[in-house]
């Protein structure tokens, strides 16, 4: 099949996508409508955390499919709750709420702060339900998350903006510290700025930021839609400082590539009422059957220590080529990483990756400066090095 045989005038142009028609992948690796295979470090955005159509995913759905596919939310199911089950389990949170998308378990964070702020107001009665997040901080796409992001643009793009999120500066405390007033209910922070460059916060700031609301009694919310489900090689991102957030929501990886999402908070901050939060799709069997699968593969024996191992090798390899094409380093944590281009050849990179013969590479650059490494975390140290080659190469030919 040749690209000109496709009609794509009927899909609504939201975004620039190249002449390419993805038809099979299979972990690391996906094939287009002409054959051609491309090394895949991407990932549907750090979704796809087992690789492409893995078997795990399949044999859940298939499963799941054939049983229940989704009883409605007013009902109980049993992947559900199993799911909720295991990651309680596993983290320092009592309750999970299921969701489709991350800005979706985004809102309900948000609700269950302004809920909590509302139970919960200021010595003088003031309501409380402002939330402080971060410049360059990525939430999502709904008009409450878009006001929540501190993405350059997005305040006046479709404004007016939803009320309440001032931005601090990230991994600058007093910067919190000076906007929190009567009506701050909680703080909301991604452990590493996804969209805005992986940025990891430092543990110096998150631990102030953690003693700070405690002392307060604000509310610390953690997007983890990015960096949960073994990402940085821990299984949640906030894991790694220390600390023990409030609420915490996951998307992208704990779906395996389907849409799944969740918000886990602890047991004192538990407080919706019937009719507060809901969703038909919420808690959905089907999905939260392969949450259970894709997440228990995560938590098996050995699978986190096998991320961080996979990160060293990754992140030596990127600052090899940083050292050999004087660039300005690398940083991340674990299967998300970044290296610095020190300069706006990043777009240019992606283009001429993806265009390599015979086989293609994905990559992203957030920024023009920046690429960005999200791959399966079962990528082999193979495909590292594979990796790795293919963009010396189209490296050396952009700065030659
Ligand atoms: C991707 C992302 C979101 C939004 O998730 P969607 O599933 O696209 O709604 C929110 N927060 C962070 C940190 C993300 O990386």
């Amino acid at each position: 099949m040749e690209f000109k045989d496709y009609d794509t005038t009927s899909l609504l142009q939201y975004t620039k996508r190249p002449p390419l028609v993805f038809t099979s992948g299979a972990g690391s690796w996906l094939t287009d409508h002409s054959g051609k295979r491309y090394l895949d470090f991407l990932q549907g955005w750090a979704v796809n955390c087992l690789g492409h159509a893995p078997r795990v995913v399949e044999q859940a759905l298939s499963a799941q499919a054939k049983k229940l596919i989704n009883p409605s939310p007013a009902f109980f199911n049993e992947p559900s709750i199993a799911l909720a089950q295991l990651l309680t389990n596993n983290s320092c949170f009592d309750r999970a709420f299921f969701a489709s998308s991350g800005a979706e378990a985004n809102e309900s964070a948000m609700k269950l702060a302004r809920k909590w702020g509302q139970l919960h107001p200021a010595a003088n009665g003031s309501s409380r339900f402002e939330i402080i997040t971060f410049e360059s901080s990525f939430h999502g796409r709904t008009l409450a998350m878009m006001s929540a992001s501190g993405k350059p643009g997005w305040d006046t793009l479709f404004a007016p903006q939803v009320a309440g999120f001032p931005k601090a500066r990230f991994n600058d405390i007093d910067s919190v510290a000076a906007l929190i007033s009567e009506h701050t209910v909680a703080v909301m922070l991604e452990p590493v700025q996804g969209e805005g460059g992986v940025v990891p916060a430092t543990k110096e700031f998150m631990q102030a930021l953690r003693a700070l609301t405690q002392q307060l009694g604000l509310l610390l919310i953690v997007d983890e839609v990015q960096t949960g489900v073994g990402r940085t090689g821990a299984m949640f991102g906030y894991q790694l400082f220390g600390i023990e957030p409030d609420i915490m929501t996951l998307g992208k990886g704990i779906g395996g590539g389907v849409p799944l999402a969740a918000m886990l908070c602890r047991e004192e901050v538990a407080c919706f009422a019937p009719g507060d939060q809901g969703g038909t799709y919420t808690g959905h069997a089907l999905m939260t059957a392969v949450g259970l699968a894709v997440t228990q593969e995560i938590l098996a024996p050995g699978f986190l220590v096998s991320v961080q191992k996979k990160g060293t090798i990754l992140a030596a390899g990127l600052e090899k080529l940083s050292v050999q094409f004087g660039l300005q380093g690398e940083r991340g944590e674990g299967l998300l990483r970044a290296l610095k281009l020190g300069s706006d050849i990043g777009p240019q990179i992606v283009e001429a990756a993806r265009d390599l013969a015979p086989i293609g590479l994905l990559l992203n650059s957030p920024k023009p400066d920046l690429l960005r490494f999200m791959p399966a975390l079962n990528v082999s140290t193979e495909e590292i090095t594979q990796m790795l080659a293919l963009l010396s190469e189209v490296i050396a030919t952009i700065k030659a």
